[in-house]
């Protein structure tokens, strides 16, 4: 039965909207969450599963910018730039580069650090409040180098985060063989983060807390939101239906997509896509004992209750062209150099939309025009990891409550 007026309407059910579903349905509100496709059907559902909370250098770094061309010009490297979308792009390119200046970078930093330490907290509050901490996987992740000159080259990456408080263990030969069997002899040295998190599944995952909001009173809807508006006491949504909603808040967490309905409240937010990659094997494809990170090509291979699923790479193509599948046919290439036992004949392939801020931050604050909209988005590569820590930043924004971190760095008209 349809609700007249809800508290609190949240477009999109992605990892970011579900989370933030199940915080506010638990705190009391009357939420409904719609969604154009239904539940986890983009991003959310063929990420890599990994809870990165160590990863907290934003993208647009020093260190980047000195690689990114090498990488532009080959037409297979983990980034890529079709020439017809350099135009469009070129706004957005200018910010990123901005945000890579030393000063910037350590901003950015600290503010990323920020987040993830709420979010290493919060993950695990949520997903046991939610009754899905068994799909938690503790097992670590291993970093790889082929080379001495590749691991030397990320000893600052590693110093930096060790300042922040993260444990690792750089190992070679034999303890690098026992943390994963079968590596390639190209493989020299790894490093192994042992609070590393991962998920069985990220579709898994994703649907169990949007089915927890649901037990817990959360309506949902198929629907695509055409408009959205202001009133005096309540914001309106059109739908493509040709009906309306009505809701006291709404929260935009659509993803890569959440810039077109910024747009429609004035609110000019600089997000793109980074689309990104991956195959899927069965899960008898290599014995793979964690989560591997391939830092030299971008991409990582991840154990998953539903399989073997290599990703990653960057495409900035926009949400409209076809995907180039040659992307993740290059990563499994690759993987046969790490891991040459790997069985790839029955692999399946995806391609996602990342929705990309050009300082690797998220959008997470109130309207600068319409204070009833709450916008939520822009996660970048590490949407599951601070899901819950955003879920409960908008919740504390929707009660009204002092708010665990500062939110200026995440706030909407940052780039205005
Ligand atoms: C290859 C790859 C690997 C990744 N690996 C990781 C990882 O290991 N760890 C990690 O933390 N992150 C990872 N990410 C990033 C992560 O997947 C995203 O940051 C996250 O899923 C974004 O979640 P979201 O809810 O914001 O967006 P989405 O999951 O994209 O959900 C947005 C939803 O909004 C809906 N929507 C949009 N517009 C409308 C509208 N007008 N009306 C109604 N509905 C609408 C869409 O249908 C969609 O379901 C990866 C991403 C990719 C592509």
């Amino acid at each position: 039965m349809a609700h007249p007026q809800y508290d609190v309407c949240i477009i999109g059910a992605g990892i970011i909207g579900l989370s933030t579903a199940f915080r506010l349905t638990e705190a009391g509100k009357t939420v409904l969450v719609i969604d154009r496709k239904g539940m986890a059907a983009e991003a959310s559902a063929g990420n890599a599963g990994a809870l990165a909370f160590a990863d907290i250098e934003p993208l647009a770094s020093p260190g980047i910018m000195l690689k990114a061309p090498r990488w532009l010009f080959d037409p297979l490297g983990p980034l890529s730039l079709p020439i017809g979308y350099i135009p469009t792009i070129l706004p957005w390119m200018l910010k990123f580069f901005r945000s890579s200046l030393p000063d910037r970078f350590e901003q950015g930093a600290a503010a990323q650090t920020a987040l993830m330490d709420l979010s290493r907290t919060e993950t695990e509050t949520l997903f046991a409040a939610a009754g899905v901490d068994g799909l938690l996987r503790r097992d670590g992740a291993l970093s790889l180098y082929e080379g001495e000159k590749a691991w030397l080259a990320s000893l600052p990456m590693w110093e930096a985060r060790e300042r922040h408080g993260i444990g690792f263990e750089h190992v070679t030969g034999s303890r690098l063989a026992e943390l994963q069997p079968g590596l390639g002899a190209t493989v020299t040295h790894g490093t192994f983060v042992p609070h590393w998190l991962t998920v069985s599944d990220p579709l898994d995952i994703t649907t169990a807390i949007g089915q927890a909001a649901i037990e817990r009173g959360a309506y949902f809807r198929v629907a695509e939101v055409c408009d959205i508006g202001e009133g005096e006491d309540s914001v309106v949504l059109s739908l493509a239906d040709g009906s309306q909603v009505k809701a006291h808040e709404v929260v935009v967490a659509s993803g890569a997509w959440s810039h077109r309905l910024a747009e429609k409240l004035g609110d000019r937010i600089p997000l793109e896509t980074e689309r990104g990659y991956n195959t899927t094997f069965p899960k008898d494809a290599f014995d793979l004992r964690r989560q591997l990170v391939i830092p030299g090509d971008g991409f990582v291979i991840t154990p998953l209750d539903t399989g073997l699923r290599i990703g990653g790479a960057v495409e900035l193509a926009g949400l409209e062209r076809a995907p180039d599948f040659r992307r993740s046919e290059i990563m499994v290439e690759k993987t046969k150099r790490i891991l040459p036992g790997l069985k790839t004949d029955t692999g399946k392939q995806w391609m996602g939309f990342r929705p990309s801020m050009p300082d690797s931050l998220p959008v997470i604050g109130r309207s600068p025009n319409a204070p009833r909209i709450i916008h939520a988005f822009g996660h970048g590569h590490l949407g599951l990891t601070q899901a819950a820590a955003t879920a409960l930043l908008v919740r504390d924004l929707v009660l009204d409550r002092p708010l665990p971190i500062d939110l200026s760095p995440y706030r909407p008209q940052r780039f205005s």
